[in-house]
């Protein structure tokens, strides 16, 4: 196996990674019931959605 003459240092490791993030973007608290809830979708705990209840029971 090839060994690389330089290795990427710390620093350039990091530059590259600090775009892959742990957290799925896109995450709201319901305004309702304050869950996490995915941005632009109907809260799957109330069924809530821009502060009216769209799934109704
Ligand atoms: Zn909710």
């Amino acid at each position: 196996m090839a060994v690389p003459k330089r290795r990427t240092s710390k620093t350039k490791k990091n530059l590259r990674r600090t775009h892959l993030k742990l957290e799925v973007p896109g995450m709201n608290t319901c305004d309702n019931c304050g869950e996490m809830k995915l941005a632009h979708h109907v809260c799957k705990s109330c069924g809530h959605y821009k502060g009216k209840d769209v799934v109704g029971e």
